[in-house]
């Protein structure tokens, strides 16, 4: 998929940071986000949803969201995931969003 923004962020083409990376996905955060933390987590293959995610992709999904749960210091945390003309990306994302405990808040 040459013409989609996340491939590029995957490739490092647009210098966005990653907040995190694992062996088939990178973390980085929304541009508009919609919490105190809201991070998307990508799959580093263009896949368009969830029905063509591979199911060990999906646990390394799973496994990395109770990971950033606990580390962000959050009281709890809510994933979203728009699938099809929900989507306004057709390279899967699930949004990470999390506003921060209020003893950790500055
Ligand atoms: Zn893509």
């Amino acid at each position: 998929m040459d013409d989609c923004i996340f491939c590029k962020i995957v490739k490092g083409e647009l210098g966005t940071k990653f907040e995190k990376e694992t062996e088939n996905l990178v973390v980085f955060k929304d541009i508009n986000p919609q919490a105190a933390i809201h991070l998307l987590i990508v799959p580093k293959l263009h896949v368009k949803d969830l029905g063509e995610l591979d199911d060990k992709v999906w646990k390394e999904v799973k496994d990395l969201v109770v990971i950033m749960g606990r580390e962000k210091g959050a009281k709890g945390f809510r994933l979203i995931h728009n699938s099809g003309d929900a989507a306004s990306i057709t390279h899967l994302q699930v949004h990470f969003l999390a506003d921060i405990a209020p003893e950790r808040a500055e």
